[in-house]
């Protein structure tokens, strides 16, 4: 089936400068209609509203909090009464947190957990069915090179946890969903210009990190979206269970 014939699913995709946001572009360049959902509705609704215009495909963005089993199911519901069938899912909604373990509280644990890991398994597990049922899917995780390194760029231990988990999720998930045709894989990105840190990080810290970056420079978040899109095609699947970097060489192994 043409990706034409199908609907890939952004989480996350509201943020304006976002990972997500970029990713829903180049996958509505390659020709897939797009469900963007996110807790921010207004920003969903944007994303939705610029992808089909840009692109001339369909594209709806929800209101839709991850990490509650309710609302995923309103949100599938409605791409199941309107969409063509789900043929990708990127799981880019994350929160990081960059509180060191000797001061993070159970509370900020479960918090960073619920929508990286859990929140990605509420989504992941409505929506896998139905791409082994038909046969094709693409599934995407947004870890981050955290989990490879052990930190050391903005997010603490839970953080880096939780994008480790992510890891184990997508290889597991891979090995059983190949035989149906699904491939799952996992993307690592190093500091990538975005408004994930809040402000958070500052000048002196970004310095130190670039410092250490070969390629001289932050990532943008295209060169993430373009990995994805790759990732995505008809054509890659024969990668799965595969976590490739996107770091200017910040993390080499
Ligand atoms: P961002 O903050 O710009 O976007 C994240 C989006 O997720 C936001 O729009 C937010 O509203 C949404 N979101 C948060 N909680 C949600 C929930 N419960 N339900 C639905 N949506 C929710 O972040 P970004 O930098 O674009 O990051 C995207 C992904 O890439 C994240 O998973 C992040 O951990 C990962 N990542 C980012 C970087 C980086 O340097 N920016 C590096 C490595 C990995």
């Amino acid at each position: 089936m043409p990706v034409s014939d199908l609907t890939a699913i952004v989480t996350g995709a509201g943020s304006r400068r976002g990972i997500g946001r970029a990713t829903a572009h180049a996958l509505a360049a390659a020709g897939w209609n797009l469900a963007i959902l996110d807790l921010d509705e207004a920003g969903a609704k944007e994303t939705a509203d610029q992808v089909a215009h840009r692109h001339g495909v369909q594209a709806f963005g929800l209101g839709c909090d991850i990490t509650d089993e309710t609302s995923v199911e309103a949100a599938m519901v409605h791409l199941d009464a309107s969409d063509p069938p789900a043929g990708a899912l990127v799981n880019n909604a994350g929160i990081t947190s960059p509180i060191p373990f000797l001061q993070v509280t159970g509370t900020e644990w479960d918090r960073v957990f619920a929508v990286n890991v859990r929140g990605a398994y509420n989504i992941t597990r409505r929506v896998a069915p139905g791409m082994a049922e038909r046969g094709f899917g693409r599934i995407v995780f947004l870890s981050s090179v955290s989990a490879e390194r052990g930190g050391g760029v903005f997010g603490g231990v839970a953080y880096s946890a939780a994008k480790a988990a992510q890891l184990g999720f997508a290889r597991a998930l891979a090995r059983e969903l190949g035989p149906a045709g699904v491939t799952v894989n996992a993307v690592a990105p190093g500091l990538i210009d975005t408004d994930i840190t809040g402000g958070a990080l500052d000048d002196e810290h970004k310095a130190r990190l670039l410092a250490g970056t070969p390629m001289g420079r932050l990532g943008n978040v295209e060169d993430v979206a373009d990995l994805i899109a790759y990732l995505c095609r008809e054509e890659s699947g024969y990668i799965t269970g595969a976590t490739y970097d996107v770091n200017g060489g910040s993390h080499i192994h």
